[in-house]
């Protein structure tokens, strides 16, 4: 009996190994709902080897996303459009997607914002404060530039991306009203949105109300899945990541399914 267990769960390891496309989510019921992506960077890198190969789509494909999502009729939208639905409850928007950006990284700016005009669609960037105009990330210029354009809003990513759930609470709220003072003062604007550095792991049951408590209204984490449309607040917002690399196939099943992998 024992035996034969271990024979079953041998063999289904093999043949997961063998074809890939089993761990896929294919097989899965597709869902119907707010899909939130989760990007990092836009920029060429061809290494899967790389350390920030998932987190990199190239432009190219990138562009074929784009093309993809209107082309199977999903509707890109903004913060805005996810503040007046919870608002009035109710959206006559059909198949929403939010794209969004993590960490502010300068290829946002010279290989995101030019495709984001070409198709006038719009997206939401989260900032880490301490990272702004170093080498790498997004400067004030450009930021303000990609907010003029009306097509990019932007969100706080704390001030340090530190794991929120390894700290104090005073620390937290340090963190979480600091990061939203200074993106309002740089902007100009009310900041909504927060976004919790290293998602899943990152916070726990004490760190959301402090985050709602500095007056965030959406909170985005890691964790994958479609979230309900439209959106009530009730928890973190799920969110779908297309890795680098990946085939349209796979960005179909991230985008009805919450996730690509097992
Ligand atoms: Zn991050």
């Amino acid at each position: 009996m024992i035996i034969a267990a271990i024979l079953l769960i041998l063999g289904i390891v093999y043949v997961g190994w063998r074809y890939p496309a089993l761990r896929r989510t294919w097989y899965w019921p597709p869902r119907r709902g707010l899909v939130v992506l989760m990007y990092h960077h836009v920029a060429l890198l061809t290494n899967p080897a790389d350390e920030q190969y998932p987190f990199t789509v190239s432009p190219e494909l990138f562009e074929k996303h784009l093309l993809f999502l209107k082309q199977k009729g999903y509707t890109t939208i903004s913060e805005a459009d996810i503040l007046r639905a919870r608002q009035l409850g109710t959206s006559p928007i059909q198949k929403p997607v939010l794209l969004t950006f993590d960490d502010g990284h300068a290829d946002n700016y010279t290989n995101l914002f030019p495709l984001l005009k070409k198709y006038q669609v719009p997206a939401l960037i989260f900032l880490i404060t301490d990272q702004i105009g170093t080498p790498g990330y997004l400067t004030p210029e450009q930021i303000q530039e990609m907010q003029q354009s009306g097509l990019v809003r932007f969100g706080s990513h704390t001030c340090s991306h530190r794991r929120l759930r390894s700290l104090s609470n005073q620390e937290i709220e340090q963190e979480v009203q600091e990061s939203k003072k200074i993106l309002e003062e740089k902007l100009g604007t009310s900041v909504s949105s927060f976004c919790y550095p290293f998602g899943a792991g990152g916070f726990d049951k004490r760190v959301r109300p402090l985050v709602l408590k500095a007056g965030y209204v959406l909170d985005f984490s890691t964790k994958k899945g479609i979230n309900p449309w439209p959106w009530k607040g009730k928890s973190a917002l799920l969110r779908a990541f297309p890795r680098g690399g990946e085939s349209l196939w796979e960005y179909h099943l991230q985008l009805t399914r919450g996730r690509s992998r097992l």
